[in-house]
């Protein structure tokens, strides 16, 4: 039997034993910026004259890497090989299947630091921020490795005289799978290897601005020994691949994380038939989140300002999970932006490769330009309380910025805005502000801070998310803990990380025998 999973524990960084040895990590990563990577087609690495620079979120100047870039031929060449490779992938044993993913994770866990040094550099993620990344994806793959296993077991059925009944889950065929950014190394491991591990083959379209920490995973893959063509690596444009991978006649799914409007047109494509296709398309998309953290006039508001700083502003506010509206009783409504603000004062803004900084930079130049804008609309629906400036110019540095007296139907009340900006409503009581945190078309993380049973019990209720906190912050979802995954225009609800997760990769088949 294999031991039960575990999360993977985080690095303690006070230890100066861990600083030296994430600092050495750093240095290495460092000596290999700015090297070539190549898509991987069933056994082919294949070299185009197409290529994308990545570069460093801190430091605009450094490359992290140079990437191949596919194009609409190279996109049905991986499709093809993804076909031909499911032949053979879909008899492989499902336990051989897992320990191809055990086998992964142990290396990933051999060189954690190493990885969380790729996300420093090319996601600008603070060392514990990438440290959390890194982990999750260890766990993705511990956990998706033992739930094949266990769906392997087979689902009991009633017995009826007579008859021999069974019931397999089989995978699907070719899927898409088209990770964020946001977790290049976690989102991407955990919504590849399911489909991967369930017996399907994929074509991995990594996010253009983490295209080199997904080259590194897939070369991991290859060292964990799994068969060529299962994943295949094809960086590319979204504009330029995307729609031709969704629409292709063999894509049996599409797995993808990401903004709304790419989930919401990735879901239309899929809905129409082509020529030659022989099944429905299923269409797993988790998207975004206006996440908020209500605080009640009980509250402990020490604890509630702790929450939201942590829930706002970890990884530059760039999570869909992050808060990004805290909804206050008025009660405690001053007090509690007085302690947020205090507590973001002492958060250090700066390049995510120095030791101390809590607060990176932006991921890109889109992201950076679109924030900033935010800021000038918050400017004109509330009062600047803090941050509002761009930080050192190197890199796409934004302060984390507080907004208040925001209006619940202000656009930046509304609207995801993905980067450091956090907008306080004031409610006049808890009905209120239960009926504020459910006014968006979103569905995905919430909290109440608060001492009061029967509140919380009404938030349990009438609460209207996919992964509800109480008395805590509204980030950081472990593995096996918190399945995740939200409502409405946050997505389908995918719960990653639960027991549900690997259904959606497979179909459940019946074999009835007359004896
Ligand atoms: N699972 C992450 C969390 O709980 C968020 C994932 C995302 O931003 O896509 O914070």
């Amino acid at each position: 039997m294999r031991e039960p999973f575990q999360n993977e524990p985080f690095t303690d960084f006070s230890k100066a034993d861990s600083i030296n040895d994430f600092q050495e990590a750093l240095r290495k990563v460092e000596l290999e910026l700015g090297q070539e990577y190549t898509l991987k087609i069933g056994s082919e690495r294949i070299e185009t004259i197409q290529k994308r620079k990545s570069i460093n979120p801190s430091d605009v100047n450094q490359l992290v890497g140079i990437v191949s870039q596919a194009d609409t031929a190279l996109a049905h060449q991986a499709v093809l090989a993804a076909a031909e490779a499911f032949e053979d992938w879909k008899r492989v044993a499902p336990s051989a299947r897992a320990r191809v993913l055990y086998k992964a994770a142990a290396l990933l866990r051999r060189r954690k630091h190493e990885f969380s040094a790729w996300l420093v550099y090319e996601a600008g993620k603070s060392w514990a921020e990438a440290d959390g990344d890194t982990a999750e994806a260890i766990d993705f793959l511990e956990f998706y490795g033992r739930e094949m296993e266990r769906l392997a077991e087979r689902q009991p059925l009633v017995a009826i005289c007579g008859e021999d009944n069974e019931l397999v889950y089989i995978p699907l065929g070719v899927g898409i799978i088209i990770p964020p950014w946001n977790f290049p190394l976690a989102i991407l491991a955990g919504m590849t290897m399911a489909a991967v591990v369930a017996g399907n083959t994929v074509v991995l379209k990594p996010a253009s601005a983490t295209a080199v920490i997904a080259a590194k995973f897939a070369e991991l893959l290859d060292e964990a020994g799994l068969p060529d063509g299962v994943v295949n690596f094809l960086p590319g444009a979204g504009s330029e691949v995307g729609d031709f991978l969704v629409e292709h006649p063999l894509t049996r799914f599409i797995c993808f994380t990401g903004s709304r409007e790419v989930g919401l047109r990735i879901n239309e494509k899929a809905s129409s038939v082509q020529q030659e296709q022989r099944w429905m398309k299923r269409v797993v998309a988790e998207m975004g989140g206006k996440d908020t953290i209500i605080v009640d006039a009980d509250a402990d508001l020490e604890l509630a300002a702790d929450a939201i700083t942590a829930s706002a502003f970890g990884y530059a506010g760039q999570k869909c999970s992050a808060c990004s509206r805290a909804v206050v009783d008025e009660l405690v409504y001053d007090e509690v932006i007085e302690k947020v603000v205090e507590r973001t004062k002492q958060l250090k803004l700066g390049k995510a490769s120095e030791q101390g900084t809590c607060v990176g930079p932006v991921i890109d130049e889109r992201a950076y330009l679109s924030i900033l804008k935010y800021i000038e609309v918050g400017r004109s629906e509330g009062t600047i309380v803090l941050g509002g400036k761009i930080g050192d110019s190197s890199g796409y540095f934004i302060e984390p910025t507080i907004i208040k007296d925001v209006d619940p139907y202000a656009r930046v009340a509304q609207e995801e805005i993905f980067g450091p900006v956090l907008a306080f409503i004031r409610a006049e009581h808890f009905d209120e502000a239960i009926a504020i945190a459910n006014n968006t078309e979103y569905g995905l993380t919430g909290a109440v801070i608060s001492r009061n049973r029967s509140r919380l019990e009404q938030a349990r209720e009438q609460f209207h998310v996919g992964n509800l906190y109480l008395n805590r912050k509204c980030t950081g979802a472990l593995v096996g803990v918190h399945p995740f995954g939200g409502f409405n225009m946050s997505g389908t609800d995918s719960k990653a990380g639960g027991r549900d997760y690997l259904l959606l990769f497979t179909q459940a088949k019946v074999v009835s025998e007359k004896w």
